[in-house]
């Protein structure tokens, strides 16, 4: 077994008043943990995130936010305990309120929605997510065809296929792919979702490719810069891991995305937890090496407490594999940078260092 070295190593976390759930058993070899990075908060979670908190501060609560602002069920809930309420569509908002769309994005039908009822919309759609969109609609006005790989159902490809209705095909698996009809075989272009797998994505695309030669690729990568990092990281990792813990929420998909990453890359066994309070002391029987990462929307405080309650089992060796700096930063909605007095508010927002 190779020995992952860059970084410093980190020492766990002392949180105070709190009991140990986790008990210390002996297993063969050294306990440790390889503690992914990049990892947590992205740079569209973070703005859309603060964007909720400000759209607060400067209008006061009750915000109206369409759906999830991230998926992350802490995330979520700390923010309704600020003002927040969270609704599945324009219709459930009462008129006049403001309005935050999530980080996922809309379709220009929930905009007009939106703006037909009299609502103040705050745009926190990502801007990976925007880049798509525009995309999306840009081809179509091509006249291509678009093969949209993406989850069916997720907000994302909702929104996504809100731009471009009647020429998207939506693929859902490398073995849709197989099977999916086209009107035209010579207008395809292929788009996808931010959030999927590399790997399961690029085999899509393969055998999608074995059938229509002449289908495109889209100019710059759809899966987003965090996405793909995260997953670098964990595969990295995983061939040393006996045991992967991806903190994330069960519907954000690059959590999931994690998970299965993991187990293909090596990793003997690999869990999602939203808490530390989650993990199961059967879960740690014989493991030496624990690999903890975390999603997109996920706070860093949630993973501390997972290193924290692997402490208490003995996991006290904390070793961060950094396999890519991120610098990535975005600017508030614009809604949100000139507030009520006239003043700017131009912060930087680039994820996960903030708890
Ligand atoms: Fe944007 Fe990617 Fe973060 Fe989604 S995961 S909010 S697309 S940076």
């Amino acid at each position: 077994m190779s020995t992952i070295t860059n970084g410093a190593p980190v020492s766990a976390p002392v949180v105070p008043e709190r009991r140990a759930r986790l008990t210390n058993e002996p297993v063969a070899g050294k306990k440790r943990i390889l503690l992914a990075a990049p990892r947590g908060y992205c740079a569209g979670v973070d703005r859309a995130v603060i964007a909720v908190e400000k759209a607060i501060e400067q209008y006061g609560a009750p915000v109206y936010v369409r759906k999830q602002i991230v998926h992350n069920i802490h995330v979520v809930t700390e923010l309704e305990k600020n003002g927040a309420i969270f609704v599945d569509e324009v219709e459930e908002v009462p008129p006049g309120s403001h309005i935050v769309f999530s980080a996922h994005g809309v379709s220009p039908a929930v905009v007009q929605g939106a703006a037909d009822r009299g609502l103040a919309a705050i745009d926190a759609t990502c801007p990976l997510v925007t880049k798509v969109h525009r995309e999306a609609a840009r081809f179509v006005k091509q006249d291509y065809w678009i093969l949209l790989i993406g989850h069916d159902g997720h907000e994302e490809v909702e929104g996504t296929m809100g731009h471009a209705p009647d020429r998207t095909i939506l693929i859902g698996s490398p073995d849709e792919a197989d099977t999916v009809q086209v009107p035209e075989t010579d207008n395809l272009i292929w788009l996808s979702q931010t959030t999927l797998s590399v790997d399961e994505t690029m085999e899509t695309v393969r055998r999608l490719r074995e059938r229509f030669p002449h289908l495109q690729d889209p100019p710059s990568d759809d899966i987003c810069y965090a996405t793909q990092n995260r997953q670098v990281a964990i595969k990295k990792i995983s061939p040393e891991c006996d045991l992967v813990i991806a903190v994330g929420s069960a519907n954000s998909s690059n959590s999931v995305r994690l998970v299965e990453v993991a187990l293909e890359y090596g990793a003997k066994a690999a869990y999602r937890v939203d808490y530390a309070s989650e993990i199961r002391q059967e879960w740690l029987d014989g493991v030496a090496t624990v690999g903890v990462t975390s999603g997109a929307s996920v706070p860093e405080v949630l993973v501390q407490q997972v290193l924290a309650d692997l402490g208490d089992a003995g996991y006290t060796s904390v070793e961060e594999v950094t396999t890519a700096e991120e610098d990535l930063l975005f600017s508030l909605p614009k809604e949100l940078r000139i507030d009520k007095s006239g003043k700017r508010d131009d912060r930087a927002l680039g994820g996960r260092t903030r708890a």
